[in-house]
């Protein structure tokens, strides 16, 4: 049957299991926090146009946060009344930008409040971020009383319109007794910086330090916003802890076995000689490679599903194919769809698990799927 997509790769991304996310992570928040939806990336690679429709449609996401200015134009156009976060960094010279299409800019510092504040006829919207250990971005301070008196300067440039403070957490995903009292102390620094704000009669609408293992791990009431990204789109912000039940996968990556060879003994498969059949073998080729994201360094090591089993690649990834060990699925034939990131019968292979065969993170592999890649959204 024809598809208005080409069947050669491709990723399913579940809009159901995206609301029903959001419904667990609301579960999850106080009452009194909503969550920001981190959208960055094309939605961590699954789409921004969709996935924001979705999330600001039947979801009722009010908050997003992206990277940069031209996702966070991208999202505007989808979402007209929602707030929006510019985590990153604005070149200064673009405030004019920020402002005109009523976009909320994280601030690290005076100087740069000022330099947005200069290039801009509007009132700029800001967020001010503070580097509680991070060591990222941020305002850097001993106390909270300091952090506080310079945020007062800051919330005091003509032009800036300050609507909170937030932090981001550097640990929040460990559970080792070291980790937690640094995150503790990254917590206590916001949250007494903001009473300090307080006691100096500023009291912002905002301050937020909750990222995905925050909302999971370790929710706060004093957070006003969850900035939710990896547990969003369902995968872990470790892999060595589990998330709340029924937070899943969104994404599905799948592909199509373009020819299915016996060959024997002696054979070599693919470039570079690195693989040699040791006795007679089934190998099968499938329709995706590097350029589409599924990673060179998964080669001889990953698996992919096959009605329902687990065949290993063999050789090495090629930019456009990859071949893998069909001998114990003899049913295997050319047409068949095969699995790289997802559920085929009792198995699964999430992206959490490629990450871990080749030492990254979920994050990177699903980012990684490249734009060769059509997204398509199931209902
Ligand atoms: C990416 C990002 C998030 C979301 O992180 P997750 O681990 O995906 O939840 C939150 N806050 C900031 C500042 C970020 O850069």
């Amino acid at each position: 049957m024809m598809t208005p997509y080409l069947k050669r790769a491709w990723a399913e991304v579940s809009l159901p299991q995206l609301r029903k996310n959001i419904g667990i992570i609301r579960e999850l928040n106080a009452p009194g926090t909503e969550i920001m939806a981190v959208v960055k990336a094309d939605a961590y690679g699954h789409g921004y146009d969709r996935v924001c429709e979705c999330l600001a449609g039947e979801c009722g996401i009010k908050y997003f946060a992206v990277s940069n200015l031209d996702e966070a134009i991208a999202v505007r156009e989808l979402c007209p009344d929602a707030d929006i976060l510019i985590l990153g960094y604005t070149p200064p010279e673009y405030a004019h930008e920020i402002s005109g299409n009523n976009i909320i800019q994280g601030v690290v510092s005076m100087e740069y409040a000022q330099a947005l504040c200069k290039n801009s006829s509007e009132k700029v919207r800001c967020h001010i971020k503070i580097d509680t250990g991070m060591g990222r971005i941020g305002l850097r301070y001993d106390t909270p009383a300091e952090c506080a008196a310079e945020i007062a300067r800051i919330c005091g440039v003509e032009g800036l319109s300050a609507e909170g403070i937030y932090t981001h957490f550097a640990v929040a995903d460990s559970d080792d007794p070291d980790n937690v009292a640094y995150t503790d102390r990254q917590e206590k620094f916001i949250t007494d910086t903001y009473d300090e704000l307080v006691k100096l009669g500023i009291k912002l609408p905002h301050v937020h330090f909750m990222n995905s293992a925050a909302t999971c791990y370790r929710n706060s009431a004093r957070s006003t916003l969850s900035r939710a990204g990896i547990i969003i789109y369902g995968l872990h912000p470790d892999i060595s802890l589990d998330i709340p039940e029924g937070l899943e996968p969104v994404m599905e990556l799948k592909a199509v076995i373009s020819q299915v060879k016996t060959v024997p003994a002696g054979t070599c498969i693919s470039y570079g000689r690195t693989f040699t059949s040791e006795h007679e073998m089934r190998i099968a080729t499938v329709t995706i490679g590097y350029a589409d994201g599924y990673s060179r360094l998964l080669s001889s090591k990953g698996e992919i599903l096959v009605r329902g089993k687990r065949c290993r690649i063999v050789g090495r990834v090629c930019m456009d194919q990859l071949m893998i060990d069909v001998s114990d699925v003899p049913e295997a034939v050319s047409g068949d769809i095969v699995t790289l990131i997802g559920r085929d019968g009792d198995e699964m292979i999430t992206a959490d698990e490629l990450a871990s065969v080749y030492g990254t993170i979920g994050y990177e592999v699903v980012c990684g799927i490249s734009k060769r890649v059509p997204r398509i959204y199931v209902e």
